[in-house]
């Protein structure tokens, strides 16, 4: 889901409806990034529909678009835009460390 600055919301179901890339172009990969993170995303396979949403918004990137997508906790900072972004609340938090 993207909010335009007028507050209209848009909502994107697949990641046919993106730019054909990841937002990130992979600028932080030198860098494991998992030390930042207070919180762990968890994909619940049963939940996703494979839209491969969360791989085009993870900053880092720090998700890859297998089936299911999968999450590398080497980079993964913990930031949770994959959790606010999956329109279909497939990936929930969990406490690092618990
Ligand atoms: S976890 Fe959510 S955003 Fe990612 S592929 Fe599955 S359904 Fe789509
Ligand atoms: S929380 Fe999600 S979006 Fe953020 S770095 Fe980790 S996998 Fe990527």
């Amino acid at each position: 889901m993207v909010k335009k600055k007028n507050s209209e919301v848009i909502v994107i179901e697949k990641a046919d409806d993106m730019p054909p890339m990841p937002a990130s172009m992979g600028s932080m990969r030198h860098n494991k990034t998992a030390s930042w993170r207070s919180i762990r995303p968890i994909i619940l396979e049963e939940k996703c529909k494979r839209c491969m949403i969360c791989w085009k918004f993870c900053p880092e990137p720090a998700i890859f678009p297998t089936d299911p997508p999968a999450i590398d906790y080497e980079y993964c900072k913990g930031c949770g835009i994959c959790i606010e972004e999956c329109p279909f609340d497939a990936i929930v938090s969990e406490k690092e460390g618990k």
